[in-house]
């Protein structure tokens, strides 16, 4: 094992090869304050990549109901469960992570601490999910903030991890992480089926396909990508829900870069399930509404109330710079290396090479209609 350095954790670590970080990293802000579960991002990746034989039990974005959803059932509390009570201690600028990664954690002679779902997990996609965490006594039936009784949607798809799972796990050496954009892909020449990739992969994003007998995985679409236009699955996002782009390391972070300052300088994008040691590259905006720290705590690590505190802040108009970056979110499908708020009126997102991907009101004008129109004789409605 090499030891490498995973700032989401605040230390060193066990992995299996020696750090080799891509010259950029592709990567995603989710805000789960706003999915509604309508699996438009499902839909079209399904649609995209995984229509043909042996693919039809694949999504390679799910969205689940938590706290109780699952895909495959159970992935999520199965890894949890066998990694044990973990813990964080907090230091003067962040936390640092006590507790034992899944490659640390990994038995004599194996590479990562894994689990191979049953077939029968994939089985249930969404079903019976969209149920509260509790039931609550009827004193306590009424709505505050945040709530007892919760749940919300947290959309998935691979996170192409700075350290993979699947790639440790590999006995093949089959998959591998571009050096362009840090995309992880597998190599369906090299790959023979093995599913070690699947076993060890804790997000289990990998999937094996029992016609072609080798292992398929979310591919970020890369043609789009090259070509400088989002993944469908994050342009399609009718929640608005999600921005893509790079992501800088802590130590070169951009403020003018969208990605950096949701996840660097605002902190309000947070990894899923740091703890596992993987350095996921999607993060999310944690739920505002849920009354379980606890929950949020190991769903998205120590930071996750104070990105809460600083979501609400901007929602109540005291971050126009934040209020900004997030309304850039599938507004184009360019992709997006720089961000200005300007005068607090208006939002301008740019490209790569300079030029102006968008530009966009801080607030959108509205127009009250008189409900009497007297000079037609109508009546008219606002729905704003
Ligand atoms: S989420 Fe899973 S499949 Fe994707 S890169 Fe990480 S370990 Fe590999
Ligand atoms: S398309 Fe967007 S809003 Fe709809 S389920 Fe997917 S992430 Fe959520």
């Amino acid at each position: 094992m090499a030891k490498v350095f995973n700032w989401q954790l605040g230390r060193d670590m066990d992995y299996t090869y020696e750090a080799a970080r891509p010259k950029r990293q592709a990567s995603a802000v989710f805000d789960t304050n706003k999915c509604i579960a309508c699996q438009t991002c499902t839909m079209a990746c399904k649609t995209t990549w995984t229509s043909g034989k042996g693919q039809e039990y694949m999504f390679w974005n799910n969205v689940e109901t938590k706290p109780w959803g699952s895909y495959p059932m159970a992935y999520d509390a199965k890894i949890l469960d066998a990694l044990g009570p973990q813990k964080w201690s907090k230091k003067e600028d962040g936390h640092i992570y006590g507790g034992k990664t899944i490659f640390e954690s990994a038995p004599a002679l194996e590479r990562v601490m894994g689990i191979l779902p049953d077939d029968l997990d994939y089985a249930y996609p969404n079903r019976g999910e969209d149920e509260t965490n509790s039931i609550i006594s009827q004193e306590k039936f009424y709505l505050r903030m945040p709530q007892d009784m919760w749940f919300f949607y947290l959309p998935r798809i691979c996170n192409h991890c700075t350290y993979p799972a699947c790639l440790a796990a590999c006995p093949r050496a089959a998959i591998y992480k571009r050096q362009e954009d840090g995309i992880v892909l597998v190599d369906q020449a090299r790959c023979r089926g093995y599913r070690e990739c699947v076993r060890a992969c804790p997000y289990k994003k990998v999937f094996y396909n029992h016609v072609t007998r080798i292992s398929e995985k979310c591919v970020l679409c890369y043609p789009a990508v090259e070509k400088g236009i989002w993944p469908r699955c994050m342009r399609t996002c009718i929640g608005k829900i999600r921005m893509f782009g790079y992501l800088n390391q802590p130590e070169k972070v951009d403020p003018e870069n969208p990605i950096d300052f949701l996840v660097h300088v605002r902190k309000v994008g947070l990894p899923l399930m740091p703890q596992l040691g993987l350095e996921p590259n999607i993060y999310y905006i944690p739920p505002v509404h849920v009354a379980n720290t606890a929950f949020l705590n190991m769903l998205f690590g120590p930071n996750a109330m104070r990105a809460v505190e600083t979501y609400k802040k901007a929602m109540a108009g005291e971050d126009p710079e934040l209020v900004g970056a997030m309304l850039l979110n599938v507004s184009s499908d360019r992709i997006m290396t720089k961000f200005k708020v300007l005068g607090g009126k208006e939002v301008v997102g740019y490209g790569e090479n300079g030029q102006e991907v968008i530009r966009i009101p801080m607030k959108e004008p509205t127009v009250v209609r008189p409900f009497y129109d007297d000079k037609l004789n109508v009546y008219r409605h606002n729905i704003t």
